[in-house]
């Protein structure tokens, strides 16, 4: 770790904690940060040598694992070309064609460049459409950093949220209702008294931010039902579900349908790209089509839309959601087994190739239940299988993503490694 703890000093210096998005600085953690090299396919190199097997795949977009020869190869022919023109290109069409067919909800789109930027484009959208103020979001799930979406709940069951962080204004958080996770009747209350003046609610359809947390039976279903019977708009977050959960995401994987989607991370097959779109009627108001102001100087980037072209391309192919399920699921038996072996309280949630270990035997099924896993445990877990040369996120609150570049050796591998690591707990 000598380069790593040199390099995080230095850097230290210059950036804001050193990193520039604060999961990564460890703090939950603890411990120095990993300076990575390189990655190839399942594996990241640090830059003392070490090697990891590795769980974060960049936060999620890289389903195909690092460097993966198709991609890399399509993102160096549209380099060759140009990097950034600010003029439409064919690829851009391709791109939105491509979605438009996966997504069942998606009848027109746009490229923007980040999930926050999807997010955010979003709300202003729904706000427009609907002429109405207020939002609905969910406690535990994040949206990105856009300052209506920093919000967290207040005291109560359905309430008015409050900033997050400072610098987002009042003003702005008490216009965002912050309601439990799964629990249909806040959401109902939460309706009851602000339903009138509902633009939009916006859920992850499976919560990976607080851990992975499935929607129970009936939840999906329910918010589909009562935004339909507000006017309210339905907005899908699909920023890490989206063609991770199935190639069509978790609107796909469990039938319904959202007004709208917003999408990142495997979009951009680890380049930056967000996506945000759905009914036609409604993506009509976006500019210039109609009066809602959205742009971007670098939206629809070549190298991004050939990265993220080839990523979706090949997950077209047959079998792949089958085999991420198999890898995926024998990979949560196998940390459940060891958990079960040592008399370690524990939950394991899956859906699809997102993977979470809590400390904690409660079902966790909301943000509530999530904090009960013991976190100074999952600290030291966290840090003994990264002795054990393998790389999960940083923090309690991430899911582990299962790539397509894993091998049935590497799940049998890690599964010892955290044998060993829950072995010293
Ligand atoms: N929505 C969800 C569900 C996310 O998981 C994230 C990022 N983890 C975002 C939005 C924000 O995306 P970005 O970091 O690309 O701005």
């Amino acid at each position: 770790m000598e380069k790593s703890i040199r390099l995080f000093a230095e850097a230290q210096q210059y950036i804001p904690g050193g990193v520039n998005s604060p999961v990564r600085a460890f703090k939950s953690v603890g411990g120095n940060p990993v300076y990575i090299a390189k990655g190839e396919g399942a594996r990241v190199v640090d830059v003392d040598g070490n090697t990891y097997i590795d769980y974060i795949g960049s936060w999620g977009p890289l389903i195909l694992g690092h460097a993966h020869p198709k991609v890399l190869a399509a993102i160096q022919e549209a380099a060759a070309l140009g990097t950034s023109f600010g003029a439409p290109t064919e690829r851009e069409t391709d791109m939105a064609k491509l979605v438009c067919e996966i997504v069942p909800s998606v009848e027109v789109v746009r490229m923007v460049n980040s999930g926050t930027e999807a997010t955010m484009s979003a709300l202003r959208l729904a706000r427009g459409y609907t002429k109405r103020n207020k939002i609905m979001k969910f406690e535990g799930c994040y949206h990105g950093h856009a300052d209506s979406l920093l919000i967290k709940a207040g005291s109560g069951v359905a309430t008015l949220g409050l900033p997050d962080s400072p610098g987002v204004p009042e003003a702005t958080a008490i216009h965002t209702i912050t309601v439990p996770y799964n629990d249909l009747e806040s959401v109902k209350m939460a309706f009851e008294a602000y339903g009138e003046d509902l633009a939009a609610v916006i859920v992850e359809p499976v919560a990976g931010n607080m851990g992975v947390v499935p929607p129970q039976p009936g939840f999906l279903e329910g918010l589909r039902e009562i935004t339909q019977r507000y006017g309210t708009l339905l907005i899908f977050d699909e920023v890490m579900t989206g063609f991770r959960v199935a190639r069509g995401g978790a609107q796909e994987l469990y039938g319904i349908t959202p007004d709208l989607t917003t999408m990142g991370k495997v979009i951009g097959g680890g380049l930056p790209v967000g996506a945000y779109g759905g009914r036609r009627d409604i993506m009509q108001h976006v500019a210039p089509a109609g009066p809602i102001y959205q742009a971007g100087t670098l939206s629809g980037n070549p190298l991004a839309m050939a990265a993220g072209l080839t990523t979706l391309q090949i997950l077209g192919e047959d079998g792949v959601y089958e085999r991420l399920d198999a890898l995926s699921s024998r990979l949560a038996e196998g940390l459940a087994d060891n958990a079960r072996k040592l008399g370690i309280p524990h939950t394991v949630n899956r859906v699809g190739s997102m993977v979470c270990l809590f400390f904690t035997e409660t079902p966790v099924v909301n943000y509530e239940t999530a904090k009960t896993s013991d976190l100074e445990r999952f600290s030291r877990y966290f840090r003994y299988l990264l002795e054990e040369g393998v790389m999960i996120p940083p923090s309690q609150f991430e899911g582990m993503f299962v790539s397509l570049a894993h091998t049935e050796a590497d799940i049998e591998r890690t599964i010892e490694a955290s044998y060993q690591a829950m072995k010293k707990l």
